[in-house]
């Protein structure tokens, strides 16, 4: 074949092949468009997976009359003029390119009323040629129809997937600038069934709510962007060049089996960087499973000229002039968010501030503040008292060697280590201990302990309903059941940590808690299962232990990979080093 110029209409294709590859590319676009001119309330309708129809409407700044038709310009944009713009980039398109790319592959509608002007417009395009533009009633802000998507690009169409498929991504995506957006309000309607909606109300938590479930949001821990003058003063806490990072971060008892629910902005852009993920992931030490993922909403501020966005042509990928900066960043602060969740309370109450108020606790943790209750108030000290600045607590360090001296309220035990006091919650306790044996065991593929007689368990509908849905995971797990007439199971054998329980008993708990939680994804299902079988197990607050038994337990916490958290993040213990005994008793300062 000789050398020849392609013509137009087949560049714009290959052209618009690199922006839009399925249709939740459109939505992506036209999203990112209405966000750059300060919309608040952004609808987005799809039929047909976003193949048959997508429209996204917006109470932006609109597109003056006289520009409609400039806008599907190849290369035609009001967001930079100069190469210098492209290093300070503040809007999430530069490119000029998302809606000429899409006329290339669709037919699209644009009604828009820009602001100060009186009279709207219509404009239509269709595979590059204009159909109509006219003058049109509009309210302020733009309405973008897209219909027929990859008509004309047969070959496109054959990738495209189901349509429940593509409206899942299209969800996925609506959900990630949700988050990233928590003052815009978005609703996304999918085959005229109003599929996710979020409140604008500004609240990033009430966003993920909506997205992660109410559970899964609870549990998320806040990634704070302006706690880190409150720890120790050393070079990992040295100011982070103008990088803030904040958001939602998993404690490592929430995971996933995949990455999807992990989501990355860098200056509201949403990106993919297996370099920042990764830094996440490290984060989390050894506290997560091989094979599991934490869940995470992070949103990444850097200064705009430190960042080239211009990389990849849906934009969803940046290069940082100093990538280690701003991976050393994240993983700080997601570090932090975890230790603050699971620390060493004793290093976090702050100290005294007002005589006779000896301790502020209104900001630590419940299980501090009960603790800490135990403890008669001590003598006040004079607020002008050097401190000793705390130290950052180590993230999933072994304990030293404790001698129990006791228990309190038949729920916390009392031990003394070379550093003090420390108050070790038993039920807390347990549950890690069991959770790090359970895992052991079942990497040795030995989690079923034998019942000397088997029992049967007669089950409720809903019950029953649970467990066969689950069938396969409590087999995995360690349960044997096999079917005895009717609702009734015959249990052969249970997970080996449930062995000091009443197995049928115990059964029927675990399952319970799966008939009445939310009902987690299939993929949480497992990891539900597995806390809720150790939470079963463990020994339980209020219940009366021999020293020998408090010994055992605190020993075997001692062997545990994270001894300082329970499975949920919950912290197992708290202490009372004795700088601050000695402070709190008046001997020092
Ligand atoms: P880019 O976003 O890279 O500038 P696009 O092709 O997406 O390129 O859009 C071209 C131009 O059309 C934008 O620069 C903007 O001026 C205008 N535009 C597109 N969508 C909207 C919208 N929803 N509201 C107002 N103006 C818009
Ligand atoms: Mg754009």
């Amino acid at each position: 074949m000789p050398i020849q110029v392609l013509p137009e209409e087949l560049v714009a294709k290959i052209a618009a092949g690199e922006v839009v590859e399925r249709p939740a590319s459109v939505v992506k676009e036209l999203i990112e468009n209405s966000l750059d001119v300060g919309a608040r309330d952004i609808r987005i309708e799809v039929r047909g997976g976003g193949q048959r129809l997508i429209r996204v409407a917006d109470d932006g700044s609109g597109i003056p009359a006289d520009q409609v038709a400039t806008a599907f310009a190849r290369h035609a944009t009001s967001k930079i003029q100069s190469a210098d713009d492209l290093f300070a980039i503040r809007t999430l398109g530069f490119r000029g390119e998302a809606l000429p790319s899409i006329a290339a592959v669709a037919r699209v509608t644009v009604i828009t009323r820009a602001s100060g002007e009186d009279n709207g417009s219509l404009y239509k395009v269709q595979a590059g040629r204009t159909l109509a533009h006219q003058p049109h009633g509009a309210p302020r802000g733009t309405v973008v129809t897209v219909e027929d998507l990859f008509q004309n690009v047969p070959a496109r169409l054959k990738f495209l997937k189901t349509s429940s498929t593509e409206a899942a991504h299209i969800a996925g995506l609506v959900s990630a600038y949700a988050l990233a957006y928590p003052r815009v309000r978005f609703t996304l309607v999918n085959d005229g069934r109003l599929f996710f909606q979020s409140t604008g109300s500004g609240s990033r938590f009430d966003v993920l709510v909506k997205v992660f479930g109410v559970e899964t949001a609870r549990a998320m821990l806040e990634v704070d962007p302006g706690v880190s003058g409150e720890t120790s003063i050393s070079e990992a806490d040295a100011p982070d060049a103008g990088i803030t990072v904040s958001g939602y971060v998993s404690p490592p008892s929430v995971h996933r089996s995949s990455r999807k629910l992990q989501y990355l902005f860098v200056n509201g852009r949403w990106i993919e960087d297996r370099g920042l993920g990764h830094a996440v992931v490290e984060a989390y030490h050894t506290m997560l499973m091989v094979g599991r993922f934490p869940l995470f909403v992070l949103d990444v501020h850097v200064p705009p000229d430190s960042v080239d966005v211009n990389v990849h042509p849906s934009k969803s990928q940046v290069r940082f002039r100093d990538p280690g900066q701003v991976f050393r960043a994240v993983q700080r602060a997601v570090r932090r968010a975890l230790t603050n969740a699971a620390p060493l309370p004793s290093l976090s109450v702050p100290p005294p501030t007002h005589a006779g108020q000896p301790f502020d606790l209104r900001s630590t943790p419940a299980a501090v503040r009960s603790a800490m209750s135990l403890i008669p108030p001590a003598r006040a000290r004079p607020a002008a008292e050097p401190e000793i600045p705390p130290a950052a607590p180590p993230l999933a360090t072994a304990l030293p060697m404790l001698r129990v001296v006791g228990q309190i309220a038949a729920t916390y035990i009392i031990a003394e280590g070379p550093d003090g006091l420390y108050l070790v919650d038993q039920h807390a306790a347990h549950e890690r201990v069991l959770y790090e044996q359970f895992m052991a065991a079942h990497a040795a593929q030995s989690p079923a302990q034998e019942l000397l007689e088997p029992q049967t368990v007669n089950l409720g509908p809903q019950q029953w309903a649970v467990y066969e849905e689950n069938r396969s995971l409590f087999e995995h797990l360690g349960f044997r059941l096999e079917p005895f007439g009717g609702q009734t199971l015959m249990l052969r054998a249970i997970p080996s940590v449930l062995k000091s329980r009443e197995p049928g008993a115990a059964f029927v708990q675990v399952l319970d808690e799966l008939v009445n939680g939310e009902q987690p994804l299939e993929q949480d299902r497992e990891a539900r299962l597995v806390t809720s079988i150790c939470k079963n197990a463990a020994v339980k607050g209020g219940q009366a232990l021999s020293l020998e038994e408090m010994r055992v337990l605190v020993r075997d916490l001692e062997r545990t990979t994270s001894p300082r958290t329970c499975p949920h993040g919950r912290p197992t213990m708290v202490q009372l080093n004795l700088a601050q005994l000695e402070r709190e008793f008046g001997r020092r300062g």
